[in-house]
């Protein structure tokens, strides 16, 4: 039976889903769900990310993590750690590009937090040459080291919940049946008990998300009980802000999020304030929200993109275009955000006050 048939029998069973409970449904379903049976990551897939884009961007992140590592004082041993590694390109460029910093490969002990057994295969053959642990939750990560942690496009897979403006009052937005027994948005007959922040313009529909602030939580958790330093960059914003960000995404185009389930990436803006607010109440220090563009900005990408002009004088526009739709506002430079959670005492950079 299709995803589709068992979710319609479901909901005619057990009444609405909440969008959150669809979203796990859509990406996490053992038989049938996107990443466990079908992520599409790549130029031949559904969708593309920016270390597809240039390896740039794993490269700065290479230098960022050796950068924290010698500022926890180069320790022996520590713990090199990828949320969602996806096909592998983003560690891979990172790995190389350590390098330039002596020792800090050989401390790392590099962990790959993965639940989809179709990307791991592809990232045991992007790493091939390097000894990779995997886990399948942030919380089998030993905390007995310090923790040098990055997720790149995680925590927009993490479910969201949606409330709908009816008017007069707030519903949670669920998904039941129309009368031809198709999947669509209806809204909860139970009030909703959420006090909603205050924005320019607060109507429409207002996301949060459980599972965001729950790992915000484990995440400051973490870095206080390891020390070190967790870099998450995502799509998203960093200010309360209302609207529906919810999308599927298949071979490079958006569709309605009912039109594929199961086939399709299902993914939506992360609310960054909530996450690190989260993080910081369970103990890590917590970086100002920038856009990816500062970010990279600030980390050398322009400098990082001269040498490669002038190591690859025949590429320099290919070279010059990917660093557009990196860092250009019109592109991902803005709508994508970067944060940092750390111990007290380290000054992870690309944060510093522009
Ligand atoms: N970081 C990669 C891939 C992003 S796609 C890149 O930038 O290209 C999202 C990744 O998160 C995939 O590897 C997916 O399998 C993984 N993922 C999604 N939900 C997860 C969960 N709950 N736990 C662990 N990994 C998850």
């Amino acid at each position: 039976m299709s995803l589709r048939d068992r979710l319609i029998e479901r909901i005619a069973r057990d009444g609405p889903l909440s969008v959150a409970d669809y979203m796990d449904a859509c990406l996490h379903d053992p038989q049938d769900g996107y990443y466990a049976v079908r992520p599409g990551l790549g130029a031949a897939g559904d969708f593309i990310t920016a270390p597809h884009v240039s390896q740039m961007f794993g490269e700065l992140i290479g230098l960022w993590a050796a950068s924290v590592w010698t500022d926890l004082g180069q320790p022996a041993k520590v713990r090199l750690v990828e949320l969602g590694p996806g096909d592998g390109t983003l560690m891979s460029d990172l790995l190389r590009a350590g390098r330039a910093a002596p020792g800090f490969l050989a401390a790392a002990e590099v962990w790959l937090v993965e639940t989809s057994a179709p990307l791991r295969e592809r990232q045991k053959a992007a790493l091939g040459d390097h000894p990779i642990r995997w886990a399948s939750r942030l919380e089998e990560i030993p905390t007995d080291r310090p923790i040098i942690l990055i997720a790149n496009e995680f925590l927009d897979c993490l479910p969201i919940r949606q409330a709908a403006w009816e008017g007069e009052r707030w519903r949670e937005r669920m998904i039941g049946l129309d009368d031809s027994g198709a999947l669509v948005f209806s809204a909860s007959p139970k009030p909703l008990g959420l006090r909603l922040p205050e924005a320019d313009e607060a109507w429409g529909v207002f996301e949060w998300s459980d599972a965001l602030t729950d790992f915000g939580r484990k995440i400051g958790v973490l870095i206080a009980r390891a020390s070190g330093a967790a870099l998450f960059i995502d799509y998203g914003r960093d200010r309360p802000e209302y609207g529906d960000t919810l999308q599927a995404l298949r071979g490079h185009a958006k569709e309605g999020v009912f039109d594929n389930p199961g086939h399709a990436d299902l993914t939506a803006h992360v609310d960054f304030p909530a996450f690190a607010e989260a993080a910081r109440a369970a103990g890590a220090r917590g970086s100002a929200i920038r856009t990816q563009g500062n970010f990279l900005r600030a980390l050398g990408i322009e400098a990082r993109a001269d040498a490669l002009i002038r190591a690859n004088p025949e590429s320099t526009a290919r070279i010059g275009r990917q660093l557009c739709r990196l860092i250009d506002p019109e592109a991902m430079g803005e709508l994508f955000k970067a944060v940092c959670l750390h111990s007290a005492g380290l000054n992870p950079p690309g944060f510093e006050a522009p």
